[in-house]
């Protein structure tokens, strides 16, 4: 029987410079690449969906049609009559990249506002995936409701695991950020937070601090990333270190957490060997960071 990888989150509009003053739109976002990377790495006897909430329009569709040539299922998707999908642009100034985003109104933001299409998206799934930003584009009601719907699928036997991927300026407040994201942990069997963020919005001295921190929250097993620094891996009988090997080109680190995210996830959902998941993480997001931009397709030539 075929089990389901289930990301749940927002998918982005990408307009990317191009050079010569014109931009190329593609499709990002952090679960998104996620699920992406997911898709590519799992077998094909696991289904790789997307949860998001997208518009009637025509770059609605093109979005879905981006998902459904990567192979991810679109079916737990919400079609809204009176939004649209979210943006942002990339803009490059002497080598440094910004982002200027337009997503304030964006369809997701209502992905789990109707509680019966959430249940009937998330039922029977064996991995659920989310983020910090998954929650911090939800109303207050739709995070309790999305909580809810999570308590149920982990009764029925659902696995859920969360990146908390802090963004302090998409939430109310960084007061309210790090209380949800510290609820949320508590509802997961993996968090894999990365230990930059949780050092800015925490305060965490080590990487052994924030998994110390989420563990006592209630997280089943803490996977911290630290970008070239060893990665720690802990549940309240084990705790582990684990050197990702050393990469001397690094071109862009975007998608570097997410890729790792799908990449340890897909391995520790067919071997559970923990080891083994984290090297196939860092092989990834190694790889992931020596080329351009969030989704980099590196399986053919690996
Ligand atoms: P995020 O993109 O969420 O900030 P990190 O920067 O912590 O994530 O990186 C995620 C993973 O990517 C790391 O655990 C590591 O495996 C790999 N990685 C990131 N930066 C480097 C680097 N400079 N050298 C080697 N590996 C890296």
């Amino acid at each position: 029987m075929s089990k389901t990888f289930l990301a749940v989150g927002e998918c982005m509009v990408e307009m990317a410079p191009t050079g010569n003053g014109t931009f190329s739109m593609g499709f990002a976002g952090d679960t998104l690449n996620t699920a992406w990377y997911a898709r590519k790495c799992l077998p094909d006897s696991w289904n790789v969906g997307y949860l998001t909430a997208v518009g009637q329009d025509q770059v609605s569709e093109q979005m879905l049609g981006f998902l459904k040539q990567s192979g991810i299922d679109v079916d737990p998707v919400r079609r809204l009559d009176d939004r649209t999908v979210g943006l942002y642009m990339i803009q490059l100034k002497e080598g440094e990249r910004s982002f200027a985003y337009w997503r304030s109104q964006s369809a997701a933001r209502c992905l789990a506002a109707d509680g019966n299409h959430l249940r009937s998206a998330i039922g029977g799934v064996d991995l659920i995936y989310f983020s910090g930003i998954t929650l911090a584009i939800m109303s207050e009601e739709d995070r309790e409701t999305f909580f809810a719907v999570l308590k149920e699928a982990r009764l029925a036997g659902a696995k859920t695991a969360f990146d908390p991927n802090l963004r302090p300026r998409l939430w109310e407040s960084a007061d309210i950020m790090r209380a949800c994201v510290t609820k949320a942990a508590g509802l997961c069997d993996l968090v894999m937070p990365s230990f930059e963020d949780e050092l800015a919005y925490f305060g965490d001295t080590t990487a052994d601090v924030s998994a110390d921190r989420y563990l006592a929250a209630g997280a089943g097993m803490v996977v911290v990333k630290n970008g070239p620094e060893e990665v720690i891996c802990a549940s309240r009988e084990d705790r582990q270190a684990f050197q990702p090997k050393p990469v001397l080109d690094i071109v862009d680190t975007t998608a570097a957490g997410d890729s790792f995210n799908a990449a340890f996830l897909a391995e520790y959902l067919t071997s559970g060997n923990v080891g083994a998941s984290v090297d196939a993480g860092a092989r990834l997001a190694g790889t992931v960071i020596q080329h351009r931009g969030a989704l980099v397709d590196c399986f053919e030539a690996a």
